[in-house]
């Protein structure tokens, strides 16, 4: 029985992480169920990509204290690809540009994983398809892993591949920044499309415009590496009227 199937949770419990001896996260504790969508917010600099890049693995932090599990399993031993065979995916902040990786190539090996059996003709149909959605040109398939392309491109393909791998828990981290308005629909329109009981996702963004689209069922904000607080739909729009200042006077006066 594939894996895939079976309903999956993320946990992170009581987190702290330091970069170069520096402190960044400080006690993070969120859990995404299975079907959840949950929304990150938070100002430049309090530790969301940070976040993103130790859940999916990047040897380059130092995990002072806590733990990241998925399906109650830590995954803190894990290597990177390791994550992403148990269903983790994660759209970068900043797609880093890979020469000599064809992305047409890239995207078959994720859909083979996905569908071991499939014939050709079965991922060239599902490959137009997500395509489609994303609005990323055929052209790019033959090219080499977002070289030359702009941050919105970039940002377009790491939803293909998204589509590709249908993860059981997508972290994307500002996948929205640098896209125009009709791709951002389209993208949030990509997203929705994986919404069911068996995925789950945690979208890192500044604005609400995306968010209006994904509505997400929980919204926390990330402040100084600590979540300051966590609400539903409406917080986005309460913090958006009165900035993250309110935020830091409404937790200092309980
Ligand atoms: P956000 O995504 O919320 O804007 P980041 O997670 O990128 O914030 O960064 C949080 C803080 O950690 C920043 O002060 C940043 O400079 C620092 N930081 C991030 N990565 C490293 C690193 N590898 N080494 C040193 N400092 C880092
Ligand atoms: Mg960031």
């Amino acid at each position: 029985m594939r894996e895939e199937f079976l309903m999956s949770t993320l946990e992170i419990k009581d987190l702290h992480v330091s970069a170069g001896g520096k402190p960044i996260l400080k006690g993070i504790n969120l859990t995404i169920k299975s079907g959840e969508v949950h929304a990150l917010m938070g100002p430049n600099g309090s530790g969301k990509s940070t976040l993103s890049h130790v859940i999916a693995g990047d040897s380059g932090y130092e995990i002072v204290k806590g733990d990241i599990l998925l399906d109650n399993k830590s995954i803190l031993k894990m290597s990177p690809d390791e994550r992403a065979k148990a269903g983790l995916f994660l759209a970068f902040q900043h797609p880093i540009e890979i020469p000599g990786v064809n992305l047409g190539s890239l995207l078959f090996t994720l859909y083979k994983s996905r569908h071991p059996d499939a014939k050709a003709v079965q991922f060239h149909k599902d490959l137009a398809e997500y395509l489609q959605k994303t609005g990323v040109t055929h052209a790019f398939t033959e090219r080499s892993l977002n070289v030359g392309l702009s941050g919105g491109e970039k940002k377009r393909v790491e939803i293909l591949q998204m589509l590709m791998l249908k993860p059981k828990v997508a972290i994307m981290d500002e996948t929205d920044s640098g896209l125009d308005i009709d791709s951002l629909k389209a993208i949030a329109n990509a997203i929705n499309s994986l919404r069911s009981p068996e995925f789950s996702a945690l979208v890192i963004t500044h604005y609400n415009r995306i968010l209006e689209y994904l509505k997400p069922d929980f919204v926390h904000v990330l402040m100084d590496g600590k979540i300051a607080m966590s609400g539903g739909p409406n917080l986005p729009g309460e913090l958006e009227s009165k900035g993250y200042s309110w935020l830091n006077e409404a937790v200092v006066n309980g």
